[in-house]
């Protein structure tokens, strides 16, 4: 019998969630054996054309991460959608936009001015030289793919199947995803394929964890050597936590805990969270507020909270074009 067909396809991401599948270590060669890899362009030469030439619903599953960032990245994920039966957004940039979304708190033209223009130290381009999608050169006109000013998830331009998430997935929910999917045995579709619970409920800090904080400072691990058994909360440090999908280890605590770091949130919301940000602002909000035996005054939990740096980009990390707000607002109607 031919084995079922897989493809894996990155957009805008930094590599890792590719990294992550090379990290199924021998499990690969398990994975070779019961598919075939028909596209993979980050580990071998295949062709955007040999995709093209397959038929519709040809490939079993699509393993896609990253944000859509340009052009390019919209077009792969409509092509892979087309061919797969399964499409998989694969990794926290693919299921909520992941890191390149914090790019919606900006539009392409304050980006490039960052990267190519003089606010970048480190540039020396005094003609401004920034990419265009078309030059004309002797050899004819070379084309770069349109860079968007939105950064979107996977399921805002295609319909997906299943969720991965994580920055990046966890090997063994990959392993186990791949095996449940080739069983025949689908969950529900939109299923999100890591445990229903709350990093807090698995954490072993948990019984620090504050019913009401006392606290006069927020720190920083690059402030305060923290705690290793103490939760990171008690200890004035913004942990994701209470908002965040456990899923980044198999067993005992999250990754970042167990290396005595707190949760940054990358494997996206539990089961009924839909604004990570909002949904921490308001578990912040439940439990800040004493100052020793007393109630903190209103102004003094305003002072305590000015004091969180970046506080946007600390809450939605991963999740800003899935958010509410979504992005900054535009005063162009400009994609
Ligand atoms: S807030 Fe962080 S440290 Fe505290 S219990 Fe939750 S996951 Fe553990
Ligand atoms: S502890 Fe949080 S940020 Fe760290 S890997 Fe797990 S989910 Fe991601």
């Amino acid at each position: 019998m031919a084995k079922p067909k897989v493809a894996f396809y990155w957009c805008a991401s930094c590599g890792g969630c590719e990294e992550a599948i090379v990290d199924l270590n021998e499990d690969i060669l398990k994975v070779a054996d019961l598919v075939n890899i028909v596209f993979w362009p980050c580990a071998m030469d295949f062709k955007y054309d040999d995709v093209r030439k397959m038929k519709d619903g040809e490939i079993s599953v699509s393993f896609i991460n990253g944000a859509i960032r340009t052009e390019e990245n919209e077009e792969m994920a409509v092509l892979l959608r087309q061919k797969s039966k399964i499409v998989i957004s694969f990794g926290a940039c693919s299921h909520m936009g992941g890191i390149p979304g914090l790019g919606n708190f900006w539009d392409k033209e304050s980006i490039f001015e960052s990267a190519y223009g003089k606010s970048c130290p480190s540039v020396d381009n005094p003609n401004r030289i920034v990419p265009q999608e078309r030059w004309q050169v002797s050899e004819g006109e070379l084309t770069l793919p349109k860079f968007y000013n939105t950064v979107k998830s996977l399921d805002q331009v295609i319909d997906v199947d299943y969720y991965l998430p994580g920055c990046s997935p966890e090997p063994y929910l990959t392993m186990n995803a791949i095996v449940k999917l080739l069983s025949g045995d689908l969950p529900a579709k939109g299923t999100v394929l890591a445990p229903a619970k709350a990093l807090c409920d698995r954490c072993s800090r948990s019984e620090t964890k504050p019913e009401k904080l006392s606290i006069k400072k927020i720190e920083r691990v690059a402030t305060l050597q923290p705690d290793p058994e103490k939760c990171f909360l008690a200890q004035g440090i913004i942990c994701m936590g209470p908002v965040t999908r456990f899923g980044c280890k198999e067993e005992g605590d999250g990754r970042c805990i167990s290396a005595n770091m707190p949760c940054r949130g990358c494997y996206g919301p539990p089961p009924g969270v839909k604004d990570v940000g909002a949904k921490m602002v308001s578990a912040l909000a439940s439990i800040v507020g004493l100052d020793g035996e007393e109630e903190m005054k209103e102004e003094d939990i305003q002072k305590l909270m000015d004091q969180i740096p970046d506080p946007a980009g600390t809450f939605y990390r991963f999740s800003l074009p899935t958010s509410m707000m979504r992005r900054k607002r535009m005063t162009s109607e400009e994609n």
